[in-house]
């Protein structure tokens, strides 16, 4: 199985990501947990091109093409791979952060992100899909109150970058994108502990999968 996570900034992913295979492995289910952009050193490597800002002039077509490039060989040397040996697969990111990001707010046309995708996947599309949503305020609000136990600054990613407006977009592309693919897309609301929320998770993935 094949199952992905999605949603805006600061929302919990990897946490839930992590949560998700303790308990398949609590059932004895062997999973891999991976994340785009990135998951495998050469995924890796363009994932650190782009997030330091490189590719930041060459404009979002060219780093859609980046993203492609980086799941090819993600899909290549990973997932279809574990995939083909029984073994499950959850991503922090897939595909449809190349919609969100790349598509809706950077505004790359649908048709090359439309031929992108179906190079890239090579028929590998997620079986279930969680898209974790949340109001942009409280996940800033988690992310700095987070960064502040952990003695961290918020630094260098989108909370900085980009105007609140811009994250409320987002969430909605992903809202959209879940409802443009109702089969395979479930939204969980966020907004609730990461106990409750992995109890939700739970739920919708041992009634898809049972
Ligand atoms: O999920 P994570 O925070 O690790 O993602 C790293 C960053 O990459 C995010 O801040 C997101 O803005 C960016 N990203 C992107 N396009 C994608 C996937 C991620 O711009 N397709």
């Amino acid at each position: 199985r094949f199952i992905t996570f999605e949603g805006g900034e600061g929302v919990g992913k990897s946490t839930q990501v992590r949560r998700l295979l303790t308990r398949l492995a609590n059932k004895g289910i062997e999973g891999v947990r991976t994340r785009e952009p990135g998951g495998t050193p050469k995924a890796e490597a363009i994932r650190s091109f782009i997030l330091q800002g490189r590719s930041e002039a060459w404009g979002a077509g060219a780093e859609a093409v980046l993203f492609a490039a980086a799941r090819l060989d993600h899909v290549n040397q990973l997932i279809g791979p574990n995939l083909e040996k029984g073994t499950w697969v959850v991503s922090d990111r897939f595909c449809d952060s190349t919609r969100a990001y790349q598509g809706l707010t950077g505004g790359v046309e649908d048709r090359l992100i439309d031929a992108l995708e179906v190079l890239a996947l090579d028929g590998h599309s997620p079986d279930l899909t969680i898209v974790l949503d949340m109001d942009p305020v409280i996940a800033f609000e988690r992310v700095q109150r987070r960064a502040v136990e952990d003695g961290l600054q918020v630094t260098g990613d989108r909370f900085e970058k980009e105007e609140i407006e811009w994250h409320r977009r987002l969430r909605h592309g992903f809202l959209d994108i879940a409802s443009a693919n109702a089969y395979r897309c479930v939204v969980i609301s966020a907004e609730q502990s990461e106990e409750a929320l992995e109890e939700a998770i739970w739920d919708v993935v041992s009634s898809r999968f049972p």
